[in-house]
């Protein structure tokens, strides 16, 4: 079936967009950055739009646009390949897809963010995007939010940050060709164990109470990797996949419910 809003040609979207006023455009944000030593660089943009496709695939009236595939990675720019946006090039870019589409007619967006780093970012722009166009509603879901229960459900770590265990299974589930587990390790350093159970750790004392921005993580690990990739598996990938998805489309199927005239601002 086809979702890809780029598969469909101009004519076709008009007639659809006239039988459904009420179809969700989805808007799949990922990154160019380092993944340690066994994941590629496109790692957040091929996990996210791959799901936001699954997912359209099981809620009707769904359609997803190309992914923006640079986000907001200064934090690791000091490894090869890593592209980074200022934060204000993205929110301008996401604003002007979303004031795209609502000028042709779709009324519901959402943002799916594949990539920690661009959160404050994409919040931002959603922001922006409402005060721009209060006729229309913008959701922003993350990923780390949409498997958060898989992931604590699958992984054995205990850690999910950055290219560990959770990631690179979701990876093994969804490109496993791109995979190369035999650089897949535990990397938790002294820095990045302190930095982890201060700030992020459910035993954390101060969970929460700061934030320092993005750190940068040649400061916390070496490899890139932040947990134990190891531990990873296909087979914890599709469960964690999974999870996401029932998140994922739960959030779509909400989306559409939603009272168009519910003032939101
Ligand atoms: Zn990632």
């Amino acid at each position: 079936m086809r979702v890809r809003l780029e598969e469909f040609t101009w004519a076709e979207m008009a007639k659809l967009l006239k039988r459904t006023p009420d179809a969700i455009a989805v808007l799949p944000v990922g990154a160019t950055e380092q993944h340690g030593p066994h994941l590629p660089l496109g790692t957040d943009s091929i996990n996210v739009d791959a799901l936001c496709v699954q997912a359209a695939q099981r809620e009707p009236d769904v359609y997803v646009l190309p992914c923006v595939p640079y986000g907001v990675s200064h934090n690791h720019i000091d490894f090869q390949g890593t592209l980074t946006l200022q934060p204000e090039t993205l929110i301008a870019v996401v604003v002007d897809v979303i004031r795209s589409l609502c000028g042709h007619g779709f009324r519901r967006v959402l943002i799916v963010n594949g990539h920690g780093g661009n959160n404050a970012t994409l919040d931002v722009a959603a922001i922006k995007a409402r005060q721009a166009l209060p006729q229309v509603l913008i959701g922003h879901s993350y990923s780390g939010a949409l498997a958060a229960a898989a992931y604590a459900t699958h992984s054995t770590s205990g850690i999910y940050y950055h290219s560990d265990e959770g990631e690179t299974s979701e990876t093994l589930a969804i490109r496993p060709d791109l995979v190369q587990m035999a650089n897949a390790r535990r990397d938790v350093t002294e820095p990045f164990s302190a930095y982890y159970h201060r700030y992020y750790a459910p035993s954390g004392e101060m969970k929460g109470l700061v934030s320092y921005g993005l750190p940068p993580t040649i400061c916390l690990s070496t490899s890139g990797i932040m947990g134990d990739a190891s531990l990873a598996s296909e087979e914890k990938g599709r469960r964690i996949v999974e999870g996401y998805l029932g998140a994922l489309v739960k959030v779509l199927q909400d989306l559409k419910r939603l009272d168009f005239t519910t003032p939101l601002r």
